[in-house]
């Protein structure tokens, strides 16, 4: 473990992000696979990160119930203000995993991302966060689920 740590550079804390290529398949860390995996947590944040922004988002659109559902366990043990939030269906399987330089990377797995969908992430990417979609980091059901990450560019 300690020769490992040295040859990744790993600092405590830091998520092993996914590499099929060196190896690397971390499970998945969301609520439903309940697994511990260092340097990531299950869910989002409730007042920081895309979930805020998406919320304000679906307010603002005024959406209906049976297009999104209210998020009670985005962060872990927050029962707050995360009542209220707003959140899109493709945010299934949430976590979040921490880089290297502090940042967190929040992470949603859906099986299928629509126009709507495509729509918010155009959100996201236009108010300052690094969004990209993969199948080869999936980790909930790889070969099912798509790996949607939501990085900050500056910190947040
Ligand atoms: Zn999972």
């Amino acid at each position: 473990m300690i020769l490992d740590d040295l040859l990744t550079d790993d600092a405590p804390g830091v998520a092993k992000l996914t590499d099929p290529d060196a190896g690397q398949m971390p499970p998945c860390p969301c609520y439903g696979c309940a697994k511990r995996v260092p340097g990531a947590m299950p869910g989002w944040h409730l007042r920081k990160g895309p979930a805020p922004l998406l919320g304000a988002r679906q307010r603002a659109a005024q959406l209906g119930p049976p297009d999104v559902r209210r998020w009670e366990f985005l962060e872990h043990g927050d029962h707050g203000d995360g009542r209220e939030l707003l959140i899109p269906t493709w945010v299934d399987h949430p976590y979040r995993l921490r880089l290297r330089d502090g940042r967190w990377r929040y992470v949603a797995e859906p099986y299928e991302l629509d126009a709507a969908a495509a729509a918010d992430l155009a959100h996201l990417a236009a108010n300052g966060y690094e969004v990209t979609v993969t199948a080869w980091q999936a980790r909930h059901y790889p070969g099912h689920t798509l790996a949607v990450s939501i990085t900050p560019e500056a910190t947040r």
